[in-house]
């Protein structure tokens, strides 16, 4: 059950281990499909699936309890200024 990267995780700090809740998810209006995206509450980057275990950029421990209670925020580019 223990996933393949917890081998690599081992050297990295303990805080990186220990979860971080995930309270932001960024929208993209342009986007035809509406996707929004949970942001890692680390390093900030997208976070490509949903409640995935770990950050796939830094390697921080996620915590997906308070996720329904996420603050969307809008891409920072935008296309569609009028
Ligand atoms: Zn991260």
């Amino acid at each position: 059950m223990i996933p393949q990267i917890a081998s690599t995780l081992l050297t990295v700090p303990e805080t990186y281990r220990s979860p971080m809740p995930v309270t932001a998810v960024r929208c993209y209006p342009n986007c035809p499909q509406l996707f929004t995206y949970p942001l890692c509450p680390r390093c900030g980057l997208i976070i490509e699936r949903e409640y995935q275990c770990f950050c796939v950029h830094c390697g921080q421990a996620l915590d997906w309890k308070q996720f329904c209670k996420a603050i969307v925020t809008p891409a920072l580019y935008s296309s569609g200024v009028r």
